[in-house]
């Protein structure tokens, strides 16, 4: 079975996917952490944005692996455990143009593909649901208003010692909104097979019974 989960930044994608992973054991594969260590990657290497090129070249050796490491979800970039670093402003900065780049989008979708094979999966990203698993069994379209999620980023960058004002949040967030939605390829939009959940007022625990109960449904069926 693959759970698709798509929407903008800060929709509570990540903190849910994480939930329901755990809860029917599926295998959360992270598709904007990964877009976000080709990004840190880019950073290492001090190329610019730009240079699509050189960002393009660093593909090719690109070493990216998925773990668990005490119940949490974490992200190697290089054999080096990157989770907390790729949350970090300069990231957030660069990602979603990173994540542009068609050719960056096709290694990372073909990544994706390749973890998932055969295995029960959840994954959260922008286009999961249209571009990267069209045929998945259940697809959910979480949103959330511009400032609700801003707030979210903001208690959790808290939580993690990340530095970053509220306004620059709100900045952040529609800047990548725009990217997202006008990407060539892997756009961010809502697929008609999609259910849309508006969490502006749920809480977590809502959002994460409510999509319990579809995926239950979908079991049965
Ligand atoms: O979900 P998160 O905010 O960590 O994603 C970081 C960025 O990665 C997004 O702003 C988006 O530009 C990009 N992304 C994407 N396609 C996905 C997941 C993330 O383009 N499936």
């Amino acid at each position: 079975m693959i759970v698709a989960i798509d929407g903008p930044a800060g929709s509570g994608k990540g903190t849910v996917t994480e939930a329901i992973s755990k809860k029917f054991d599926l295998i959360n594969i992270g598709s904007g952490s990964a877009y976000r260590a080709v990004a840190l990657k880019t950073i290492k290497e001090n190329i610019e944005i730009n240079e699509v090129e050189k960002i393009v070249s660093l593909l090719d050796n690109l070493d990216i692996e998925f773990g668990m490491k005490d119940n949490k979800d974490i992200i190697y970039l290089d054999g080096e455990d990157v989770s907390q670093r790729i949350r970090e402003k300069d990231v957030s900065s660069i990602v979603s143009q990173v994540s542009s780049i068609k050719e960056v989008r096709f290694k990372l979708t073909d990544i994706f593909r390749k973890c998932a094979n055969g295995k029960d999966v959840i994954m959260e990203g922008r286009d999961i649901g249209s571009y990267v698993f069209p045929n998945a069994e259940v697809k959910i379209y979480l949103d959330a208003s511009v400032e609700e999620r801003a707030k979210r980023r903001f208690l959790q960058n808290q939580e993690k010692g990340i530095q970053m004002s509220f306004e620059e949040i709100v900045k952040n967030i529609e800047m990548r909104d725009k990217n997202d939605k006008e990407k060539e390829i892997g756009a961010l939009k809502q697929t008609e097979d999609a259910i849309y959940i508006d969490t502006t007022n749920m809480s977590i625990d809502e959002v994460i019974e409510e999509i319990s109960k579809i995926i239950e449904g979908r079991i049965r069926n």
